[in-house]
């Protein structure tokens, strides 16, 4: 039989370690990111399309509103870098069901590109490897390369180079959700302004947590979790800090917000607590929707062949 096509399932990142460097003369910043990818998924479909049409692109999900369908899609720029390096079939239609909330800081966007990198390797019998795969995926953006890797990594320079982590046990996430995103340069521009005039030192990966991580001590991995874009989200967007009383008044073990935010996800002990959380935080009136969620989980990877 030929394969028409192929759906891929990409997961969600939470930033366990989100550390940011001073502002490089090329405008961007260092960072050390400690990755792990969360039981949030988009599926991506990618299928033949009809001679002559190009790429096409239609979304669906409960968190489609809003998502662009045209060239400006990270997963159309996907494709396009897919057909133009690899003479990858040039007529595709890609279908996005999106589950990951879009611009909160889960790397939504990187997922679906990610799947379209999996996906027209898989269609189009490139059999690329996995390295190969991440290559190409940093030069979408700096979060797509852990989409495709998944589990718990360190990311460097921008975030893109990875390594994987060694990291035991399953953690129990509650995320909140906000109605509107925010835009990730704006954080990182408040971020840059909140600093001025403060000595900035290089970011360094922290040992205490990737300790906690090796050891699967849920508890240490919740005392550790930091984000130095936080205060820059919390502070374009202070109803995020009831967000995080919220976690800490129900015995979160920690409550973080996810990279750019406006998204906070909280680190609990297991799936009882993650129960009791969510119902608070519904009730509390300070988020949209709360989602429970686990990881680590794989990175994209292919679920059906159609
Ligand atoms: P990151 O965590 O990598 O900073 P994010 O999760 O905050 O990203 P995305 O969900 O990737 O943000 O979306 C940011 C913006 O990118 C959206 O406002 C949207 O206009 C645009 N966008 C482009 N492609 C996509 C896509 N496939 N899914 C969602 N948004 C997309």
């Amino acid at each position: 039989m030929i394969t028409k096509g192929v759906v891929v399932r990409v997961p969600a990142k939470v930033n366990l370690q989100l550390s940011v460097g001073p502002l490089g003369a090329d405008g961007f910043h260092d960072v050390v990111s400690v990755f792990q990818a969360i039981s949030i998924f988009d599926d991506v479909t990618v299928r033949y399309g009809k001679d002559g049409t190009g790429i096409t692109l239609s979304v669906s999900g409960s968190t489609a509103h809003g998502v662009p369908t045209d060239s400006s899609n990270l997963a159309y720029k996907a494709a396009q870098l897919m057909i133009d390096r690899y003479d990858a079939f040039p007529d595709l239609e890609i279908h996005l069901k999106k589950e990951i909330p879009v611009a909160g800081g889960m790397a939504g966007g990187s997922a679906d590109a990610a799947g379209v990198i999996v996906g027209i390797d898989a269609l189009c019998d490139l059999s690329l490897s996995r390295d190969e795969m991440e290559r190409i995926a940093t030069e979408l953006g700096s979060d797509v390369p852990f989409s495709i890797a998944g589990g718990i990594a360190v990311g460097l320079g921008r975030g893109d180079q990875l390594t994987p982590a060694l990291a035991r046990g399953t953690y129990h996430w509650v995320v909140a959700m906000s109605g509107s995103g925010l835009s990730t340069p704006a954080v990182y521009k408040e971020c840059d302004r909140l600093r001025e005039g403060r000595e900035i030192s290089n970011p360094r990966t922290s040992d205490s947590l990737l300790q906690a991580l090796r050891a699967a001590d849920a508890r240490g991995v919740g005392e550790f979790l930091t984000n130095d874009l936080q205060a820059a989200a919390c502070s374009l967007r202070p109803a995020l800090r009831l967000v995080l009383d919220v976690g800490e008044e129900y015995g979160a073990l920690g409550g973080i917000v996810s990279g750019s935010g406006p998204t906070v996800v909280f680190l609990v002990e297991d799936e009882e607590r993650a129960l009791d959380l969510t119902v608070a935080l519904s009730a509390s009136g300070v988020v949209s929707s709360v989602l429970r969620a686990y990881g680590p989980v794989h990175g994209a990877r292919v679920v059906e062949t159609l």
